[in-house]
């Protein structure tokens, strides 16, 4: 994360932005020609492509993400997104152990900077942790211009290495989902992978139990990765009706996380999800 490997993604980051801008400038030109229907043709499409790979979470329009564990074997996995969290995250440990599940952790920075010692239980209970920006600016993330990007990315990146320096994040997850052109960029840079889910309950904005965990069993099967979060009225009781029911349908991986993931070959990635 040095000054070098910043000045040199920010570089790559607004070399995107302009080869996006490209067609515009083209459709400003054709307009002043007088070639109207043109002009329109190739603004609809430029402004449809930016936007349709900016709000649709999986899209892979700007890069590759993981949305579903390799095939071939049977297994699933839990992601649990927006921790640590006082009460919730040592409940949920304990959840986990008893149902015999590991998961991937997407941590806020600042929230790991309030709460070191529970980090450090994540990892020590053998759980992955994985970043989940630094301040989480859920509603606006998609709008954040490189260099906002890289502070938020970067800093819970080194939050979370200085808390467990033996465990830095390979995954990144970005807040409620929503992307932006940069943000591959900027990901690749510091040596993270983008890993979305395949199954949720939308219990982040949800309070129903049974609307959750209904829809969530409805898409849960064998290379699912499931999303569920922490600092929710209902955490605790998601987080154990969803390893109950991961465990009851004997998708839950006996194999560390680091074998799962432990190389490209063995991770799907920009492929939909099942
Ligand atoms: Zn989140």
């Amino acid at each position: 994360m040095n000054a070098t490997t910043r000045a040199r993604c920010l570089r790559a980051a607004y070399a995107r932005m302009v080869v996006a801008l490209l067609p515009m400038l083209l459709a400003v030109i054709l307009a002043w020609r007088g070639q109207s229907f043109a002009a329109l043709a190739v603004f609809t499409v430029a402004f449809a492509t930016v936007t349709v790979g900016t709000i649709i979470p999986r899209c892979t329009l700007f890069g590759r993400m993981i949305t579903t564990l390799p095939a071939g074997k049977r297994h699933a996995l839990l992601t649990i997104d927006d921790g640590p969290h006082p009460e919730h995250t040592p409940a949920i440990l304990d959840i986990l152990d008893r149902h015999g599940l590991k998961a991937v952790f997407f941590l806020i920075g600042d929230r790991a900077a309030a709460h070191p010692a529970l980090v450090r239980e994540i990892v020590a209970r053998g759980h992955e942790i994985g970043n989940h920006t630094q301040t989480h600016p859920a509603y606006r993330f998609w709008s954040l211009h490189p260099v906002q990007l890289w502070r938020e990315i970067s800093a819970c990146q080194q939050t979370l290495t200085s808390i467990c320096p033996d465990h830095p994040p390979r995954f990144f997850r970005p807040p409620a989902g929503h992307h932006n052109m940069f943000v591959p960029v900027i990901t690749r840079a510091l040596g993270l992978r983008t890993l979305m889910w395949s199954a949720r309950g939308f219990d982040g904005v949800k309070t129903d139990l049974e609307l959750i965990t209904n829809r969530i069993r409805a898409r849960l099967r064998s290379g699912a990765i499931v999303l569920i979060h922490e600092a929710t009225p209902v955490a605790v009781q998601v987080a154990e009706s969803v390893a109950a029911m991961i465990a009851e349908a004997e998708l839950a991986s006996t194999e560390p996380l680091a074998h799962t993931f432990g190389g490209d070959e063995v991770v799907v990635e920009g492929r939909g999800a099942p």
